[in-house]
């Protein structure tokens, strides 16, 4: 059992993310006050949307300078602090070299901030933002899981440099802070394990995050032939943000929680917005067939490799999320209120 003082700072890693930012708007309306660690805080149009929450909230931000890859670079961010988010981590898919893009901040920052909360007595839990990927690695693990369905004992075992290099710097991370968890008493580690998060952006001029490019291919035309039906899970940011919250406060959080509200696939999440998109937009409305994503797709994606394709595409995905709802409380929003919320951005911002 945990209990935090309320009154002392949190540490929020990776400030300036999707993300984050509905973590961090969660903790400032509560009357927090949140040690933001960003790349560099002299980047206002980065932080100028976590300000105005500031502005409008009962509680304050205070920026530092902290890169994963510098070592002990959070150790001022977290003096003071009972509790750290660790959120912080490359979700990109454009990559040149995936052990220095992905794994060296994923892992070594993993390491670099659990290490510094070791030495900051202050420190009792960490909240660590993992993901769905450290859980599976295609969607046909599902299968081959208990009852065909993931729960928080399944591990991806399947990723590596060269295939789902994402997913393996999550799950390395991952496996990192549980090993490093169990090697000290002074604090300890609740994992947040969310699948595809979608929702609105605060910050959808500057947002790195994976998830808008994924969102806007829906709507620009890039699949007006078909989507492929490729089995995931999907959630929303703002219930992602309370997950981090319920983790954080509620003092028997423990282990890993699977956080994703429904299992899906690509067309169906494009086919919940044609009645509101569908007239404006050249969103997808028809399978785009195995055969044919076999034939042409390792050409238009890197990441459509004929054994992605094989492992992922007419799968069913599944997962349980029972334990987050029973221990949590957690309530996931309906799959049409996110996708809707989150495509009224990228309309209201132009970016189609
Ligand atoms: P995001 O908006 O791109 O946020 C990533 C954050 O990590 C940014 O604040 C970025 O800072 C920071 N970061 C990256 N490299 C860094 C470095 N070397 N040093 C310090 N900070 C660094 O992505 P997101 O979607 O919110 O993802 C947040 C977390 O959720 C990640 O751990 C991700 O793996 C996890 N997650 C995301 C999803 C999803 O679908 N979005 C699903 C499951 C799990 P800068 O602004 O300086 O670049």
């Amino acid at each position: 059992m945990t209990n935090i003082d309320s009154s002392r700072p949190v540490l929020v890693t990776g400030a300036t993310g999707y993300v984050a930012s509905w973590l961090i708007k969660r903790l400032l309306d509560e009357g927090l006050t949140v040690h933001a660690a960003v790349r560099d805080p002299k980047k206002t149009n980065k932080i100028a949307h976590l300000n105005t929450m500031a502005e409008q909230s009962k509680g304050n931000i205070v920026y530092f300078k902290s890169d994963l890859l510098v070592k002990g670079s959070y150790g001022k961010a977290m003096e003071g602090c009972e509790l750290v988010f660790h959120t912080a981590s490359p979700f990109i898919s454009k990559i040149k070299d995936p052990q220095k893009d992905l794994i060296d901040p994923a892992v070594g920052g993993t390491e670099n901030i659990l290490d510094s909360a070791s030495q900051t007595a202050s420190v009792k839990r960490i909240v660590l933002t993992s993901s769905c990927a450290a859980v599976y690695n295609d969607a046909i693990d599902c299968l081959h899981a208990p009852n065909g369905t993931l729960t928080e004992a399944v591990w991806n075992n399947g990723s590596s440099l060269d295939y789902q290099p994402y997913s393996f710097s999550k799950t390395l991370a991952e496996k990192k802070a549980w090993t490093i968890c169990e090697n000290q008493e002074q604090w300890d580690l609740v994992v947040i394990n969310p699948s595809l998060v979608l929702g609105p952006w605060m910050n959808p001029k500057v947002t790195t995050s994976e998830s808008f490019a994924i969102l806007k291919q829906l709507g620009d035309g890039t699949m007006k032939m078909g989507a492929p039906k490729l089995g995931l899970g999907m959630v929303d940011v703002r219930d992602v943000a309370e997950a981090h919250y319920q983790a954080a406060f509620n003092p028997s959080a423990k282990g890993r929680y699977i956080t994703s509200g429904h299992n899906t696939n690509f067309l169906e999440m494009s086919k919940i917005l044609l009645p509101k998109f569908g007239k404006d937009y050249p969103l997808p409305s028809k399978p785009l067939p195995k055969w044919l994503l076999m034939l042409v797709g390792p050409f238009t994606n890197k990441l459509f490799t004929r054994r992605f394709i094989r492992n992922n595409v007419n799968i069913e995905w599944k997962a349980d999320n029972s334990k987050i709802k029973n221990d949590l409380g957690i309530a996931f929003r309906p799959m049409q209120e996110t996708m809707e919320d989150a495509f009224q951005i990228l309309v209201d911002e132009k970016v189609l």
